[in-house]
């Protein structure tokens, strides 16, 4: 929260600007979304929020000012000069709060993002394993639950959001093989008593094909997030080039292009490796992105590893305006 504090210092006196004209960063911020829209009462992870509708809009105008907003179509041009600083707006996971809430409001701003699509959700939809564990968590009539096989401890529920429990049992997700997660869902259904969500409630979660057709018409570029958003780092090279080439197959059928731009499930440094970035010049990828933060300079270029930084509800005007000019302290 100390940042907090100094990004309102450095707002307030001036001294952001000031910092922002004399440092010397160039390179490409490129934000990463989740969901746009109010959060409040949703039974699902109320984490995938970035931002309610006017902030993202003011977010937009205030990137506008300040750089060239580019897609990852500019950036052959952008990296042959290997000069300025540019921004990217870029979603994750394909929402439909994305085509109703933020596409209008991209498109009154002028502004082409880039949205990140698991082919599977869109498919057939169903609710995605944090969401299904959100809703679990929630709607359970316990206070707690105990899971020994994952635990030490029991899961105490911090009411009233039981937000505290909910980050612990995302984060352990997060850090296990991929073929652990169907007996970990498992276990937190019959611990919760709840059972899985039911599939109703993810059937209208995600956007449609014809959707995504049209943000494409509209100047939006489209890339691929896997079939089925599995952690890639660690599956058998058999099943991440299934995650892959899959998913690239169906953007390909679906919107009549080859799946030129891939972002990381997860996206931290450990959930993507060397067999996913063979995988990825295999299917004919030319820029992937992760999600650990920061930005990428020119001088420390990875066509793979194209860095985001995660926008986030509780991020108020102040700290949103140093990450966009101060990346190198806020990113
Ligand atoms: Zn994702």
């Amino acid at each position: 929260m100390k940042k907090v504090a100094l990004s309102r210092l450095l707002n307030r006196t001036g001294l952001r600007s000031i910092l922002h004209r004399t440092s010397r960063w160039s390179g490409v911020l490129a934000l990463n979304y989740h969901r746009v829209g109010d959060a409040r009462g949703s039974s699902l992870d109320r984490g995938l929020w970035s931002a309610g509708a006017e902030d993202f809009s003011q977010q937009l105008r205030f990137c506008r000012q300040q750089m060239e907003i580019i897609g990852p179509a500019d950036l052959p041009r952008v990296l042959a000069t290997r000069r300025g600083r540019y921004a990217m707006v870029t979603f994750d996971d394909a929402y439909r709060d994305n085509y109703e809430t933020a596409f209008p409001i991209l498109k009154h701003e002028g502004v082409a993002a880039t949205f990140f699509v698991t082919s599977g959700f869109i498919d057939a939809p169903k609710l995605s394993w944090w969401d299904d564990i959100a809703w679990m968590v929630r709607t359970s009539r316990l206070r707690g639950m105990e899971l020994p096989a994952w635990f030490d401890s029991p899961i105490v529920f911090d009411e009233p959001d039981r937000e505290a429990a909910l980050r612990v049992l995302l984060r352990r997700y997060k850090s296990m093989p991929s073929n652990d997660a169907p007996a970990y869902l498992a276990a937190i259904a019959s611990a919760s008593g709840t059972g899985r969500c039911p599939p109703e409630v993810g059937s209208s979660l995600w956007m449609t094909w014809d959707m995504l057709r049209e943000m494409k018409d509209a100047g939006m570029t489209i890339g691929g997030h896997t079939v089925s958003h599995p952690v890639l780092s660690g599956m058998t090279a058999e099943k991440q080039e299934y995650e892959i080439m899959e998913c690239g197959r169906r953007l390909a059928s679906e919107l009549g292009e080859p799946m030129r731009y891939f972002s990381y499930p997860v996206g931290n440094t450990t959930a993507f490796d060397e067999t996913t970035r063979a995988c990825l010049r295999k299917a004919g990828v030319s820029y992937a992105f992760s999600y650990y933060g920061g930005y990428r300079r020119f001088d420390d270029w990875d066509d793979y590893d194209v860095r985001r930084v995660a926008i986030e509800t509780e991020l108020d005007a102040d700290w949103f305006r140093c990450i966009v000019t101060l990346p190198q302290l806020f990113g």
